[in-house]
């Protein structure tokens, strides 16, 4: 991947932007709405590694970007689920 080109990623569920810079950064426009309430936007409350994008988010990344942490997928779906079934 070109380092100077910038990839911009759409959420398919929630519409959360993330760019995708030159040298891997990331920014993001909005935050994936999914993950409203779940203790992973809450920087505060966890020491790693706020996740600021949901799994469908992930999952329209290009091949070769990690954004979910391998092992983390099934524990932010149940957390989303987990805050969803209380509301
Ligand atoms: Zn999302």
């Amino acid at each position: 991947m070109e380092a100077s080109v910038t990839t911009k990623i759409k959420c398919p569920t929630c519409g959360a932007v993330l760019i995708l810079g030159g040298s891997n950064t990331i920014d993001q426009e909005a935050l994936c709405v999914r993950l409203k309430g779940t203790k992973y936007l809450d920087y505060a409350r966890i020491s790693s590694p706020g996740l600021q994008w949901c799994p469908d988010l992930s999952d329209a990344a290009p091949m070769g970007v990690s954004l979910l942490p391998p092992g983390y997928r099934t524990e932010v779906e149940a957390e989303i689920a987990r805050v969803e079934n209380s509301a």
